[in-house]
């Protein structure tokens, strides 16, 4: 059965949510601090989507997704809001999850959120996850938005595209024209030179020590190789 996380401080919320996942047909496995939701997440491997509310006691929400983004977990993720809290705030955190519901919520407006996420992200492994996590960087296909240990990255179209590209190639040397031809195309004439442009300032934006990168490493003679 597919197993769902329910992690809410208030009893009487997150039986609610319970009941109605359950009668949905999902599995449900409660915590009620962030705690116990990490916990409960290291005894069953097979949870494939989290419910998390933000406002808790002890960590929130939020650190609850970011330390389970730093596991390298690609499990669906879905915030549970207040109305009262800022947006902005709420999005910009965001970064880790896949999906937000603001409280109140129904419960046909809870289970339609999970049953779509829950099919995006890993119904058959076949499926392209939404996230591609190596070492402490996220970076999500759906949102284009690269994270570092949690932190969101603001990087340009040209950036990402080029993450992307490394983060599917894992320790294999690119040549220049390789990331030249993914990135800007094959009927793009300009000079090679646009792809070092490139990886310098995405190496200002991702690396510990520019002066000595890590994670964007250059083999000489041929391109640039990505490790993480
Ligand atoms: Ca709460």
């Amino acid at each position: 059965m597919k197993k769902v996380l329910v992690l809410e401080d208030e009893a009487g919320i997150r039986s609610f949510i319970a009941i109605n996942l359950r009668r949905a047909g999902y599995e449900v496995i409660e915590a009620e601090s962030g705690e116990e939701a990490l916990e409960r997440l290291a005894q069953h491997r097979d949870i494939r989507l989290a419910l998390l509310d933000v406002m808790l006691p002890g960590i929130d929400g939020f650190e609850v997704c970011r330390r389970i983004r730093a596991t390298g977990s690609n499990i669906g993720i879905i915030m549970l809001t207040a109305r009262s809290q800022e947006m902005d705030k709420v999005t910009g955190l965001m970064t880790g999850a896949d999906d937000y519901v603001t409280k109140p919520f129904s419960p046909a407006e809870l289970t339609a959120r999970v049953d779509a996420l829950m099919r995006r992200s890993g119904g058959d492994a076949a499926e392209e996850s939404a996230e591609l996590v190596q070492g402490p960087f996220a970076l999500n296909t759906r949102s284009h938005t690269l994270s570092k240990n949690g932190r969101p990255i603001k990087l340009t179209q040209v950036e990402y595209a080029i993450m992307k590209l490394f983060m599917e190639n894992p320790d294999k040397p690119l040549t220049r024209e390789e990331i030249l031809d993914m990135v800007w195309g094959q009927d793009y004439f300009g000079e090679v030179k646009i792809v070092d442009v490139n990886i310098r300032r995405l190496r200002l934006k991702i690396e510990d020590d520019t002066a000595a990168p890590t994670y964007i490493t250059t083999v000489w003679g041929l391109g640039y190789r990505w490790q993480a």
